[in-house]
Order: structure tokens, then C-alpha cells, then sequence
């Protein structure tokens, strides 16, 4: 490998060696780029397209006041559509809150708090995002993790089954249905939540961020789930929350808590008790509409798998791009690492996908994989934005450049 990557390094296509492959430019201006990034994710030009229509607003869509009818009617569709789009039933109620995921970190101690008692919360550490959520419930609550695997939560690259260990004192249960970082997932096909014989009397808490949308919800055994809207809900800040009823009524919290976290105070606001992010909520409309058109929810999950199968085929087949994530039953199709051994040969690709303008498949992280011994990934990232025939092309250009590294095409 070492070799090619130097032989590759004096390329015909002049290619950049030490090319870092972070920037979203894109290379051919005339084009648009083909976004892969994890998030904030690529949004359907069909959806930007309807961002700014000037026959229907008087005010812009970054102007509109949350006490107008016309977000009133914004407000009313969008929890409609979001509730027939995702089948939650009557005794959910949605909420939109503020401060993104990490807003919900916060929120879920906090908002059971005073419920709590002697119990406990069970977080199941799957990867960086359960983990951070954990590392947040720890300075309001008394948690733990149940899952408890050796590696650092950045390196979990592996999980076996019956990996639910849940006590009768566990308040909540929390997990991340998709570990974007890790590209870990669950589902029915692989591992499913936890059911009610599992969860005994504790309530089930989901971190949906990256992949609502993107597959039927079995609502049956959730209490609360959330998402941020960076990946499949438009752009970053927002999040919307989805909880039972009952459970609203159970905590007490007014005059607690931050009014921001406390979801009683949105509920009995109607996610108006400050201003909501009103662009974010306008976005998701026409999102939502834009997700209805293409024929809801089954067709989306189709669409999903699908990508993830064909990146993976190839992946499983490749000698140069080689999965982190092996075991078929929680590998994500939503979020796909990959490896590349030679850091030059990285490079050269990254290059490669760039004057193909395709971006988004290296991101910096808040830390470096470098001080866990591990070599730093590529991921692709298949957000509903992202159609069957981009995959294509990412998949054709992946391997186009093994074809040519492997006929050795790039030497001179
Ligand atoms: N949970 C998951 C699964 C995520 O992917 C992210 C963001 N990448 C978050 C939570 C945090 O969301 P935010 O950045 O909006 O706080």
C-alpha cells in the first residue's frame, strides 16, 4: 500500500498528496457539490428552491413573527404532518425546543429530576454521542452506564447481543437509535430497543438525531425521543421533542428548572413560550412536505437501506476503502466509516472526490483520533438528502480510483 500511495503521489491527474479534504468548496463552481458531511447535512435542492417564495409571504421566511397567523398555520401543519409522517400516536404530544441535542443532554436529568428519588438513570454507551449525553445526566443525576464496554465510547466498534442490562430501579433507559460518530445502529433488522419485558418499569428514552425520519418508529415502548434538526429536519439549533403524555404529567418541574429545558413549559405553551427558531420550523415544513410527496416514511426506509447496501457491497469488496463497522446487525446505513491505511493515499482520494466536487466525507473532530491509536476514518453520511443516484456516483468514483490505483493508471 505504502508503494501505490507513492507511486500515486506522481499522478497524471495531478493529484494533491497532502490534500486535508475538509473544505465543503466546491471544485467545479457550475455544479452543485454532492454533500456527504454527517451534519449539518445536505438539504433537497427542491426543498431550497422553496425557501424564499415571494407571492406567498409578504415577510421573508427569516422575518416571520411567532405570533402571526402565518406561523400559527406554519406551526399547526408541521405538527400535523409530523405526527401522520411519523405515526405517533394520539398520546405523544411534539415539542420544539431550542439548543439542539445538547439541549435534550441537559433537559432529560433535569426534566426527571424530581422523580428520581433513589432511582437511577441506565445509559447504554454505545458511542460518542451516548456517551457525551451520559457525561451531561452525570452532573444533574445519579446515572450509570449499564453497558460498560472496555473500549473508550470513540472506539466502540463493536456490540454484541443481549447487550440490555436494565434493573428495577432504572428510572429511564437511554440510547442513541444511531451513533453518527460510530456509525452504530439500531433497528428491527438488527438489534431492536428494548421491549417491555426488558425495560421492566423504566421509560425509554431515544436520541433519534440522525436517523428520525429515515425508518418506521415503533412507538410502543417509548416514553420520549428526540432529534436535532442538522441531518434530516434542515439546519442546525433546533430539535423537536416527541413524549408520551403521561409522562409530561408525572414530572413536576415548573418553577424547577431552566424555563429553556423544562418540557412542561413547552407544552403548555405550544412551543411558544419564547421564540422558537422560526426559520428552523418554516425549513421543516416544507421538509415535511417535501418527504410526504416522495411517499412517506416506507419509501424513505427503502431508500436508506438501499444506499446503505450498495456502499456496503462495495465496501465489503474493496482492498483499499475497508468499513470500521463489520458486524451487520448494528452497522449503520446511515452513517458508514471507512478507513484508508495510508494517510497519503487518504489524501489523494479526498483530492480525487473534490475535483468531482464531492465534499463532506472528512470532518474535523473535537478530538484527535490520533491520541486513541486509531486511524482516522472517512464516513460517508446517507441523509434523506442525499438521493440513490449521489450514492451512485460516490460509489462509481470510489471505484473508478480503485480501478486506477490497482492498473497503476497514475504513474507516469
Ligand atoms: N446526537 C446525535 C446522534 C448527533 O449526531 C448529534 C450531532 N451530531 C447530537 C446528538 C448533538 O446535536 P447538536 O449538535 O445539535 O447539539
Amino acid at each position: 500500500m505504502k508503494n501505490l500511495a507513492k507511486s500515486v503521489s506522481k499522478n497524471k491527474l495531478n493529484l494533491n498528496s497532502n490534500y486535508e479534504g475538509f473544505s465543503l468548496n466546491a471544485f467545479n463552481k457550475d455544479k452543485r457539490v454532492i454533500n456527504f458531511s454527517p451534519g449539518p447535512g445536505q438539504i433537497p435542492i427542491e426543498v431550497l428552491d422553496k425557501i424564499y417564495d415571494k407571492s406567498v409571504y409578504g415577510v421573508t421566511p427569516y422575518e416571520i413573527s411567532h405570533r402571526s397567523p402565518e406561523f400559527n398555520n406554519i406551526l399547526d401543519r408541521v405538527n400535523k404532518n409530523m405526527k401522520t409522517f411519523l405515526e405517533i400516536p394520539d398520546d405523544f404530544t411534539i415539542l420544539w425546543t431550542q439548543g439542539g441535542g445538547h439541549g435534550q443532554f441537559a433537559a432529560i436529568p433535569l426534566n426527571f429530576k424530581n422523580i428520581m428519588r433513589y432511582n437511577k438513570a441506565n445509559y447504554i454507551v454505545t458511542g460518542t454521542w451516548s456517551d457525551r449525553a451520559f457525561k451531561e445526566s452525570l452532573k444533574f443525576i445519579n446515572s450509570y452506564n449499564s453497558l460498560n464496554l472496555k473500549e473508550d465510547p470513540i472506539k466502540i466498534k463493536n456490540i454484541d447481543n443481549p447487550i440490555f442490562n436494565i434493573n428495577e430501579n432504572d428510572k429511564y433507559v437511554y440510547l442513541c437509535s444511531n451513533e453518527t460518530v460510530n456509525g452504530i445502529e439500531f433497528r428491527n433488522s438488527g438489534i431492536p430497543y428494548p421491549d417491555k419485558s426488558q425495560l421492566k418499569n423504566s421509560k425509554l428514552i431515544i436520541d433519534m438525531s440522525s436517523d428520525m425520519s429515515m425508518k418506521k418508529i415503533n412507538w410502543e415502548n417509548i416514553d420520549m425521543a428526540f432529534a436535532c434538526t442538522s441531518k434530516n429536519f434542515g439546519v442546525a439549533g433546533a430539535n423537536v421533542v416527541i413524549i408520551k403524555k403521561s409522562l409530561l404529567n408525572e414530572l413536576n418541574t415548573i418553577d424547577e428548572i431552566p424555563s429553556i429545558l423544562d418540557w412542561n413549559i413547552y407544552d403548555k405553551s405550544n412551543s411558544l413560550y419564547n421564540t422558537p427558531a422560526i426559520f428552523n420550523i418554516f425549513l421543516i415544513d416544507k421538509i415535511l412536505e417535501y418527504y410526504i410527496n416522495l411517499g412517506g416514511i416506507e419509501v424513505l426506509e427503502n431508500n436508506s437501506i438501499t444506499k446503505g447496501n450498495l456502499v456496503y457491497n462495495f465496501l465489503d469488496s474493496s482492498n483499499i476503502f475497508k468499513p470500521v463497522i463489520n458486524n451487520k446487525k448494528i452497522r449503520s446505513n446511515i452513517n458508514i466509516p471507512f478507513i484508508i491505511e495510508d494517510e497519503q493515499l487518504r489524501s489523494i482520494f479526498l483530492d480525487y472526490c473534490f475535483k468531482n466536487n464531492i465534499v463532506g466525507l472528512r470532518t474535523k473532530t473535537p478530538f484527535s483520533y490520533k491520541d486513541y491509536q486509531m486511524i482516522e476514518p472517512l464516513r460517508i453520511s446517507l441523509y434523506n438528502g442525499i438521493s440513490l443516484e449521489e450514492t451512485k456516483i460516490l460509489i462509481n468514483i470510489m471505484k473508478t480510483f480503485e480501478s486506477m490505483l490497482t492498473g497503476n493508471i497514475f504513474i507516469k
